[in-house]
């Protein structure tokens, strides 16, 4: 459904996406997961137009997001709607609830009162809201709530793709999981297809199909999120479930340890941008960029040197 195909966004010297080629397939949920300053949420930003690739192609249902008529772009707008992660900054305080719900119908169609009415508490409905959390603010609801009606609002012209960007990581623990299970709901029902922003793995893993694994404006692994996360083959990836805490002491991976912190996109290291904090670094790392090459699974990939001599990128879509 979206491609992206060597997509590059630089600011000034800052490389915030370096060359990411992606796809999202219809009807799954793929994670793009890494630590604040991989490049994620600018990539979230380019999907949704909100800024403009400085290289490479976003594309969608096969068309050139660049090459779209503003008719093309209107339509793509409505197919594409987003959550982010903070329910209390992404809903307008002065407006009532019905208002924030059916700001994006009237911005495209001009329904008449009763039946704009209909839809907004049909929509509340849909996320588990009453019809009378219509006439409320914003503030009359708790954190949980006003995440369900960033839902309701995103669910209004009836999209494709819905981008969550960190859907739940502001919200408290315990109703995480009520989110996330009105999500998959949805996704059903709606014939959804998801791309989710997040740094937490243990949320990825029973969430997402796909994984991709972003590091300094580059995707470091992609694959399954079973392959991606039972047999992880870049040593960030390793490193990043090696801090997931883990209920079953055997499952500890070796040579995990990630060294130092993340280093700027203003001056990113050489070669491998990962090297400097690589516990099995080789002397070609900081040399030479590696290329993609497969990893164990089918259609999963991982940009290390180490897979170079054992699994060039020609296998990657078949099981070794
Ligand atoms: Fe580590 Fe080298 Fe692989 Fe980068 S290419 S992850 S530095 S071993």
């Amino acid at each position: 459904m979206l491609v992206l195909d060597q997509v590059s966004k630089h600011y000034g010297a800052v490389k915030a996406v370096d060359g990411v080629s992606l796809t999202v397939p219809e009807g799954q949920t793929l994670a793009l997961v890494g630590e604040s300053g991989c490049g994620k949420t600018t990539l979230a930003k380019l999907i949704l137009m909100l800024e403009k690739p400085t290289t490479g192609r976003i594309l969608f249902d096969g068309q050139d997001l660049a090459q779209m008529s503003r008719s093309q772009l209107k339509g793509y707008r409505r197919q594409v709607q987003a959550v982010f992660q903070d329910p209390y900054a992404s809903l307008n305080p002065r407006l009532r609830v019905a208002s924030i719900v059916a700001e994006p119908i009237l911005a495209h169609e001009r329904p008449d009162r009763a039946g704009l009415k209909k839809r907004v508490e049909e929509l509340l409905d849909h996320v588990g809201l009453p019809a009378s959390a219509a006439s409320l603010f914003p503030h009359e609801f708790s954190g949980g709530q006003r995440q369900r009606i960033a839902i309701a609002r995103a669910l209004a012209l009836r999209p494709r793709l819905m981008v969550l960007d960190e859907p739940v990581s502001a919200l408290d623990v315990s109703i995480r999981a009520q989110v996330l299970n009105l999500l998959a709901d949805i996704q059903q029902e709606f014939s959804l297809t998801y791309l989710v922003i997040a740094h937490d793995l243990a949320l990825v893993e029973h969430f997402s199909t796909q994984t991709a694994v972003a590091y300094l404006g580059r995707i470091v692994e992609h694959g399954s999120t079973e392959d991606v996360f039972g047999a992880p083959s870049h040593p960030y990836t390793r490193a990043l479930l090696e801090a997931v805490p883990q209920p079953d002491p055997d499952h500890v991976l070796p040579d995990a340890a990630l060294l130092g912190e993340i280093a700027s996109a203003l001056d990113p290291p050489s070669g491998c941008h990962f090297h400097p904090r690589c516990p099995v670094a080789v002397p070609i790392c900081p040399r030479e960029r590696p290329a993609e090459f497969s990893a164990p699974g089918a259609g999963h990939t991982a940009a290390c040197h180490l897979l170079a001599a054992a699994r060039p990128l020609e296998h990657a879509t078949s099981s070794p």
